[in-house]
């Protein structure tokens, strides 16, 4: 059997990290087991699906490295992979279930529904709905129905079926009673399926074998599985994912800072890192592994390594990951990962990179062991692009110090003289405090000033190389001319 899974998200906003790891739990599902990942878009709810959402819920999905067999963009002969042109697959079940006797419709109004919940409330009834209609006599339904009074349809729930029963691949053995579930709506009266109607004629018609979705659905699946039995389709295995916490133990939330999958692509997070991050959120290799890449995970995933208990979003952790992924980058990969943050930033442009790889691959050591977010880069390394203006605090601190305009001087000379690798810079600027009576700090300090208008500054020999002989005697003479 071949494995067939889909991630269906409905577009009524950005994806989160929540429904990120969902796809991406999915995706590694699929892939382990050569199967097949179909992306399918639940835009029924009109009002608030929207193409700008179903557009940035697939750039964020590309983002993370995730691929589909079938959905949007990529085809396949299950489709449409959106729900609101499928309104022909709706039809056809539910005819099979009038036909069947498991749809009947329902002509009770709003008014008369919230009535009959205050009931059900009062006798502490499970079910939200009587069932006045389905005992209505058959005359008087076509009767109705051919007067087109307004109606729902509603699912027949087989009240002799006995307890709805299945063996939910992360928790274990669940069981709803069946007097728990209402009659449910199928079909609204404006003719637009529901989400537990839509979702089983989907998930049935394109073939889906495992259904791996947050718990937040749990409630549902009994509904779903009856949808099923009534459409005579098979059940498909059900892994239902605990929710993602924040540190307070409550379910993640705005209140816990960026929720969505952009909102770190922005914060600059690797896709890498936040792949790898969000697979161990519930998932693990071992117990013990925390560096599991994409290749990893797609060739070792298994819905039995899936913890049941919650799992806690820690940023800390993520940001500590990321930094791990930035450190392990080839220089020429660094290069391509910050080269938006310094054009962003201003600093330089995508035809000046390619004209100075070599350059640009240079600066890539003196910051990859200092960064754990690709935002912090462009600050860091802004020296390199433009001469300073010095802050009446910086040149009080380390130019007007005591021996620092001499120990400048100095600088300026023996730097002239070398060859401008790092070991020959700090070669000849250790000699300097000695020559001129200060301490070693504050001659350092005072080229560091001067040169990256920072007291603090990646290492100072390495920056200095990057930056070249020339840029390097202009800013201290620069400096010492303001002193
Ligand atoms: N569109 C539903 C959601 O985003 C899909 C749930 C499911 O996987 O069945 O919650």
């Amino acid at each position: 059997m071949t494995v067939r899974v889909r991630f269906a998200p409905s577009p009524t906003g950005t994806l989160h990290l929540g429904g990120a790891r969902t796809a991406i739990y999915n995706w590694a599902f699929a892939r382990r087991n050569h199967g097949v990942f179909i992306l399918r878009i639940d835009d029924t709810d009109p009002e608030r699906s929207t193409p700008e959402n179903t557009a940035q819920i697939i750039r964020s999905l590309r983002w993370l490295g995730l691929d589909w067999d079938e959905g949007p963009e990529a085809g396949g002969n299950h489709g449409p992979y959106f729900q609101t042109q499928r309104a022909r697959n709706y039809t056809a079940a539910l005819e099979r279930m009038k036909a069947t006797g498991h749809a009947y419709p329902c002509f009770c109004s709003a008014d008369e529904l919230a009535a009959k919940r205050d009931l059900t409330r009062t006798t502490g009834a499970t079910s939200g709905y009587d069932r006045t209609c389905r005992a209505l006599p058959a005359d008087e339904v076509a009767r109705r129905l051919s007067a087109g009074e307004p109606h729902v349809w509603r699912l027949a729930v087989p009240l002799e079926r006995g307890p709805v029963g299945f063996s939910d691949a992360v928790r274990g053995e669940t069981e709803f009673p069946i007097e728990s579930i209402d009659d449910f709506v199928l079909v609204r009266s404006d003719g637009t399926p529901t989400y537990n109607f839509a979702t089983v004629v989907d998930d049935a018609d394109m073939e889906i074998t495992h259904v791996i979705r947050g718990d937040d659905h749990l409630a549902n699946t009994p509904k779903q599985i009856l949808v099923f039995e009534a459409l005579g389709r098979k059940t498909p295995v059900f892994a239902h994912l605990s929710m993602i916490w924040g540190a307070d133990g409550k379910k993640l939330s705005k209140r816990h800072g960026a929720t969505s999958v952009e909102a770190y692509r922005d914060m600059g997070y690797l896709p890498e890192a936040l792949l790898n991050y969000l697979a161990l959120l519930g998932w693990s290799l071992d117990g013990e592994t925390t560096i599991v890449s994409a290749d990893v995970l797609t060739s070792s995933f298994s819905l039995e390594r899936i913890s049941k208990n919650p799992a806690i979003f820690d940023p800390e952790k993520l940001e500590w990951m990321n930094g791990a992924y930035l450190r392990g980058m080839t220089a020429s990969a660094f290069v391509d990962a910050m080269a938006p943050w310094l054009i962003e930033a201003g600093l330089t442009t995508g035809e000046d990179i390619d004209a100075r790889r070599p350059w640009f691959e240079s600066i890539v050591p003196l910051i990859q062991e200092r960064v754990r977010r690709l935002d912090e880069v462009a600050e860091k390394v802004a020296f390199l692009f433009a001469d300073p203006v010095l802050s009446a605090e910086a040149t009080d601190k380390a130019l007007r110090a005591d021996g620092a305009s001499a120990a400048l001087r100095a600088a300026r000379d023996v730097l002239d003289e070398v060859d401008f690798d790092a070991a020959s810079i700090e070669e000849a600027l250790r000699t300097v405090p000695e020559a001129v009576g200060v301490k070693p700090k504050t001659a350092f300090q005072a080229v560091r000033v001067a040169v990256t208008g920072s007291t603090v500054s990646p290492p100072l020999f390495e920056s200095l190389e990057v930056l070249g002989k020339e840029a390097t005697l202009r800013r201290i003479d620069a400096a010492l001319s303001q002193l």
